[in-house]
């Protein structure tokens, strides 16, 4: 029948049948929210009767209640049902994203599995092609959580998004704690401090500049005249440090990355009071740390 109106009455139908499905797993949770899951979970296990992609959803919701109830192994058991369903599902993901959140150690032997299962021909088809990728990154962040060294292919499949953060909040934790480290003082210029502090977040840093600066000096002071060993950063150093960070293997490398590293410029102590200030201000030492004088 090619008739518009039976199009449309079609399109309805099917749209029907999933609003039926996505009610039902709606009114599931809000089952639960209100504190009686029983019917929740009759719910579920009258769509895992019916079988299909619903069925798969009402797994993954029921196993996600269980695991709030904290009873892990029968959501286990309906995760299972699940990822016997095979890895290139969407829900599988899901699944295994779950058993993640629980027990990455088993997550990663999931996507070691499924990567092992797919086939070259298989990667003709991009979809799969994708998903691949998918199971890679996901491989590689899982050993970059678990503290497992990456390997090359690791390494040349590129770092994901969770692994740089994670790098990046290192080598600022390495990079932002005033102290010398072995009789180098490494610190940021006012300009650098500034990007690094709205990117990353002003938690990472100290309160205010000020008083980031305020610290350095004591710290030089400290240490008397002549030249101390102090390195003023940029942000180029800052590309330079986070370029040489995405390459390492492993969070432990990264001391030993920013102790090798010999950018930067090198600071004089004591300052001259009409020299241009040694925070990298721009401003003439006298005006700018340097005020008021002690
Ligand atoms: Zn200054």
């Amino acid at each position: 029948m090619k008739d518009s109106t039976a199009d449309e009455l079609r399109a309805c139908l099917s749209a029907m049948t999933v609003d039926r499905s996505e009610d039902l797993l709606e009114s599931a949770q809000d089952y639960v929210y209100c504190g009686q899951p029983d019917h929740a979970v009759e719910i579920w296990e009258q769509l895992i009767a019916e079988g299909g992609e619903d069925a798969d959803q009402a797994h993954l919701d029921y196993a996600e209640h269980l695991f709030d109830e904290h009873e892990d192994d029968e959501a286990y058991t309906e995760l299972g049902a699940v990822l016997s369903a095979g890895h290139f599902s969407a829900r599988w993901l899901r699944a295994v994203d779950m058993v993640e959140d629980h027990k990455p150690a088993m997550a990663l032997c999931l996507y070691l599995l499924a990567i092992e299962t797919i086939t070259a021909e298989e990667l003709r088809n991009p979809a799969r092609a994708r998903r691949y990728l998918q199971l890679v990154a996901a491989r590689r962040r899982l050993k970059w959580e678990l503290g497992i060294p990456l390997s090359d292919v690791d390494l040349h499949s590129g770092i994901g998004d969770s692994e740089s953060r994670v790098k990046c909040w290192e080598l600022l934790r390495l990079t932002t704690e005033v102290q010398a480290v072995d009789g180098q003082l490494r610190f940021w210029d006012r300009g650098a401090l500034a990007a690094l502090s709205q990117t990353w977040g002003r938690h990472t840093f100290p309160e205010r500049p000020d008083a980031y600066y305020l610290e350095i000096k004591a710290v030089l002071q400290a240490r008397g005249g002549g030249r101390a060993g102090a390195t003023r950063m940029s942000m180029a150093d800052w590309k330079r440090l986070a370029g040489l960070a995405r390459d390492a293997r492993h969070l432990d490398d990264l001391p030993a990355i920013v102790n090798r590293y010999d950018g930067g410029t090198t600071v004089e102590w004591p300052p001259g009071r009409n020299q241009g200030c040694w925070c990298g201000s721009g401003i003439k030492y006298k005006k700018c740390c340097g005020w008021p004088p002690s």
